[in-house]
């Protein structure tokens, strides 16, 4: 059974996973999580309440069923804008091939999927095709929340403050409106290159007062 969720701040639906154990590229070789993970936002308030994490689990098994795909396709038939992953990653090839089945045929909803996988080499191949879809938006996200930008055509980072953000940037000022999109839809566009999103949140606050103590 499809399970979306709905986040009141976001325009859209979303498909998600739990966050951590869906997402392989969080860690750094040593096995110690990378900054922006440290500080995730999905690792803690309302995503801790079983009603939030309940759908998160199921859609972790559920993927793998045969009518997967069809299913969503038939799901997201009236829908403009959809957002992967509110939480969790494309953390199996064998998903990320699903989804791109999903977007091919559903050329009129706009998807926009951030990840991490792009650092595999074996996902290469899926996520150059889901980039070629003009209804599709993979946006890369970088592990930095000092503003460190990695390269690709449509990435992310995190900024302390929007005081860090740097020409070519653009700046979500969801901050502005009680954290929702309201009509911005720039991490949909594919002429967006970089977003850069003013951290928030007490875990958050603390990663980058221990970067910036050093
Ligand atoms: S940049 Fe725009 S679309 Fe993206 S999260 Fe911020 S407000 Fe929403």
């Amino acid at each position: 059974m499809i399970k979306l969720s709905k986040a009141s701040k976001m325009p859209c639906r979303s498909w998600s996973l739990e966050a951590l154990t869906t997402c392989p590229a969080s860690k750094n070789k040593d096995g110690s999580l990378v900054d922006a993970c440290k500080g995730c936002y999905a690792t803690t308030g309302n995503y801790r309440f079983p009603n939030v994490k309940a759908p998160r689990v199921h859609n972790q098994e559920d993927w793998k069923r045969k009518d997967w795909a069809s299913d969503m396709i038939a799901e997201l038939d009236n829908d403009r804008y959809f957002r992967w992953f509110d939480s969790g990653d494309m953390y199996d090839l064998r998903l990320a091939k699903k989804i791109l089945e999903v977007a091919k045929a559903t050329p009129h909803c706009n998807h926009w999927l951030p990840t991490r996988m792009h650092k595999f080499a074996k996902f290469s191949k899926v996520i150059n095709e889901l980039e070629s879809l003009p209804n599709v938006v993979v946006r890369k996200s970088s592990d930095s929340v000092t503003g460190g930008l990695i390269k690709g055509t449509n990435t992310s980072t995190i900024i302390p403050t929007i005081d860090n953000a740097t020409k070519g940037m653009v700046v979500c000022k969801a901050y502005e409106r009680d954290g929702k999109c309201g009509t911005c839809r720039s991490c949909w566009d594919k002429s967006v290159s970089v977003i850069a999103y003013p951290a928030h949140g007490k875990s958050m606050a603390k990663v980058i007062k221990m970067i910036q103590v050093g």
